[in-house]
């Protein structure tokens, strides 16, 4: 089998080592194929659909984070097809949760030119806010459930599984086990969620507080708390 495959993205010839995703392939090109649940550092999961693409001979569009470059594949990135997709996605997103702290995707929004007011009328995710700890606060009618979190929190860095899914259909959310308060899990306040949460949905308390308005010298809330996070994963 040859190391590196040839294909055509968006009319440009490239050449990469097989197993490449579509993505990276595009990215190598300088094309930037828009995403929301990717991060390089959590496994791609093909949860949001934003960076889908047109394959040539395809049935359906394919996500470009997880489909692999073959040889002669002829993509299409920016096809009135995938714009059209994309541009729903995010009419949807738009419809039913709090993106007023999502920067990205308000980017995309607009460079997609997503009609904000597609779904008038629309059930929106609004539930109470959660603070329960010292550390972060947790405010899911923000979540895009892109799983991230999740992700961080289990195999691909903390090994701690204090989250997961919870819930069907319009009522799943990310939560605890038997909707512990986070002290009361396996949770070890690490940070990595809140480092790759790419909505504020999940906030350092310290941030949350400053954003209410309470001045600086009134915070005593992390000098009370556990000790501070070992790392936390940067944005992509
Ligand atoms: S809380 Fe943030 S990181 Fe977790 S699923 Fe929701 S949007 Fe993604």
């Amino acid at each position: 089998m040859s190391d590196s495959v040839t294909l055509t993205i968006d009319e440009q010839t490239v050449a990469v080592p097989a197993g490449t995703t579509l993505l990276k392939a595009a990215q190598q090109l300088g094309e930037e194929i828009p995403t929301i649940c990717f991060h390089d550092h959590c496994t791609a999961n093909a949860l949001c659909r934003s960076c889908v693409v047109e394959v040539e001979g395809a049935r359906t569009l394919v996500a470009s984070c997880v489909a692999q470059a073959t040889q002669g594949m002829k993509v299409h990135t920016r096809s009135e097809k995938v714009e059209r997709s994309r541009r729903t996605i995010l009419e949807m997103l738009d419809s039913a949760v709090d993106l007023s702290e999502a920067p990205e995707i308000l980017s995309m929004i607009e460079d997609y030119g997503a009609d904000r007011e597609r779904f008038p009328g629309a059930e929106r995710r609004e539930v109470p806010l959660l603070d329960d700890n010292p550390m972060y606060i947790r405010d899911y009618s923000k979540c895009v459930l892109c799983w991230r979190c999740v992700q961080v929190c289990a195999e691909d860095a903390q090994y701690t599984y204090a989250i997961n899914f919870e819930g069907r259909g319009f009522e799943t959310q990310i939560g605890t086990f038997f909707d512990k308060p986070m002290p009361e899990t396996t949770c070890v306040f690490c940070g990595q969620c809140v480092g790759v949460c790419p909505t504020g949905a999940l906030k350092p308390k310290r941030e949350f507080m400053l954003d209410q308005g309470i001045a600086p010298a009134d915070l005593g809330v992390m000098s009370s708390g556990r000790k501070r996070r070992k790392r936390t994963l940067a944005q992509p």
